[in-house]
C-alpha cells in the first residue's frame, strides 16, 4: 500500500489513504464493504473478518489511517463522538474517579453526570488551565484525567505537557478530546496521552454529512481494550460512514489551511469591532493561551468565539441575520456556522456548570468555514449592524420609562 511507505509526508499519506487495497479489481478508490458477514472457508479457524460489528475492511482502512496520524498503536472507529467518549469511559471500573476539565463538551458533561448519578463513576470538574488543580483533585481512586484543549467554546488552552507529567506521576490515564484541532494540528500522544478521542463528525470528515467518532490508543493493549469495549457494546461505525470519513480525510490538510486563514482574519476583524467586548481565539497575541498554543499546536484552528455587547434581543438579531454563516450546532465542516452555546451546543450542561465555565448568553461561537473571506466578513458586518439597530430600538423604548 503506497500510504504505508514510511518516508512519505503525512499529507501525502492522507491523500493516498485506503488506496491499493483492492486485490480483486485494483480499484483506486477503496471499496465500501457493505456487508454484515464474511464467509468462513472451514470450521477450524476464523477468517480475517467474520462479522462487521467486530471488523470491516473499510472501517479498518480508516482506523489505520487515523491511528498513524495520531501516532497511536491503533484506533477504533465508532458511531459518534459520544460513542467514542462512552467507549473510553467503559474501560474504567465502577467507583473510579475521573478529573475532567470544567468546560468540556456539553455531551461529555451530560454523560459523566449521568454515570455519576447512577453510581458508576465519580467526577470532579476543575479548571485545568492551572494544571495544579489536577494535583489538588487527585484521590486514591482517581483513574484518569479528561482534557479538552482548546476548550469549547471559550478556547482556553491547557498545558498538555504539564498535565501529562502530573498524570504520569500519579499513575493515572490522560485522555484528550482532540476534536477541535485534528491530529494535523495537535498530537496529544506526543505529550503522554493514553487515549485520544475525536468526533469525526467535525474536522476529520469535514463535510457535515456523517456523525462518527474514533478512539485512538497509545499502546497495543489500550487498543485491544478499546476494541473489546466497542465490539461488546456494538458502538462500531458503519462501512459507508467509514468510507465517507476516509474520503473527507484526503482533503484535511488543504481544508485546515483555509479554515485557519479565514478564522485568523475573522478574529482580527471582530477584535476591532466596537460591538464585540472580547474575542476568544488562540491565534491572537492577546489570548492568554497564545504562547502555549504556539508551543503545543501546529496551528490555531478554525474556531472563533466572541462576546457581543447587547441585550437578549440584539444577540438574537445577530444570530438570525447572518446569510453565509448558518445558525447551527456542530463545527469543522467546510461551511461556516454560527451558534449560541448557552442555548444550543451547551444546553445539555447543568446551568451551574455552564456559569462556572463562563458561558453566558452573549458568547457566540463561530466555526469558520472555507468560503471566500470577503463574504464572511461582509456577512458578519451586516449582522452586527442589524444587532446594533435592535439595541438602539430597545434603548429607545426602555429609556423614557426610566427618566
Ligand atoms: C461534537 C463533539 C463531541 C461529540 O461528538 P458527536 O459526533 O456529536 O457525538 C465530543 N467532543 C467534542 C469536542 C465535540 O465537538
Amino acid at each position: 500500500m503506497a500510504s504505508s511507505i514510511p518516508s512519505l509526508h503525512p499529507h501525502t499519506k492522507l491523500t493516498l489513504a485506503g488506496q491499493h487495497t483492492d486485490g480483486a479489481y485494483k480499484s483506486v478508490s477503496l471499496p465500501i464493504y457493505q456487508t454484515a458477514i464474511f464467509r468462513f472457508d472451514d470450521t477450524n479457524g476464523k477468517p480475517q473478518y467474520d462479522y462487521s460489528r467486530s471488523g470491516n475492511p473499510t472501517r479498518a482502512a480508516l482506523e489505520t489511517t487515523i491511528a498513524e496520524l495520531e501516532g497511536g498503536a491503533g484506533a477504533v472507529c465508532v458511531a459518534s463522538g459520544m460513542a467514542a467518549v462512552a467507549t473510553v469511559l467503559a474501560l474504567y471500573d465502577v467507583d473510579a474517579h475521573i478529573v475532567c476539565s470544567h468546560d468540556c463538551y456539553g455531551g461529555t458533561e451530560r454523560l459523566l453526570t449521568w454515570y455519576q448519578r447512577q453510581g458508576k463513576l465519580d467526577v470532579t470538574y476543575v479548571d485545568l488551565t492551572d494544571p495544579l488543580n489536577l494535583a489538588l483533585a487527585l484521590r486514591p481512586e482517581t483513574k484518569a484525567v479528561w482534557v479538552e484543549t482548546p476548550s469549547n467554546p471559550l478556547l482556553r488552552i491547557i498545558d498538555l505537557q504539564k498535565v501529562g507529567e502530573l498524570a504520569k506521576d500519579a499513575g493515572i490515564d490522560l485522555i484528550v478530546d482532540n476534536t477541535f484541532l485534528s491530529p494535523l494540528l495537535q498530537r496529544p500522544i506526543d505529550f503522554g496521552a493514553d487515549f485520544v478521542v475525536h468526533s469525526t463528525t467535525k474536522y476529520l470528515n469535514g463535510h457535515s454529512d456523517v456523525v462518527g467518532g474514533v478512539v485512538i490508543a497509545k499502546t497495543k493493549e489500550g487498543h485491544e481494550r478499546a476494541h473489546f469495549a466497542a465490539n461488546a457494546t456494538g458502538a462500531t461505525a458503519a462501512p459507508f460512514d467509514s468510507w465517507l470519513v476516509l474520503r473527507g480525510l484526503k482533503t484535511l490538510p488543504v481544508r485546515l489551511r483555509q479554515h485557519e486563514e479565514n478564522a485568523h482574519t475573522v478574529a482580527r476583524y471582530l477584535d476591532n469591532h466596537d460591538l464585540v467586548s472580547q474575542v476568544f481565539y488562540p491565534g491572537l497575541e492577546s489570548h492568554p493561551g497564545h504562547e502555549l498554543a504556539k508551543r503545543q499546536q501546529a496551528g490555531f484552528g478554525g474556531m472563533v468565539s466572541f462576546e457581543v455587547v447587547g441585550d437578549a434581543a440584539a444577540v438574537r438579531t445577530l444570530l438570525t441575520s447572518t446569510r453565509v454563516f448558518t445558525l447551527a450546532e456542530s463545527l469543522g465542516g467546510v461551511e461556516s456556522l454560527i451558534e449560541q452555546p448557552a442555548t444550543m451546543s451547551h444546553a445539555s450542561m447543568r446551568a451551574e456548570a455552564r456559569e462556572e465555565a463562563g458561558i453566558t448568553r452573549n458568547v457566540i461561537r463561530l466555526s469558520v468555514g472555507i468560503e471566500h473571506i470577503d463574504d464572511l466578513i461582509a456577512d458578519l458586518e451586516q449582522a452586527l449592524e442589524n444587532a446594533r439597530c435592535t439595541s438602539k430600538r430597545t434603548l429607545a423604548t426602555v429609556t423614557p420609562a426610566h427618566v
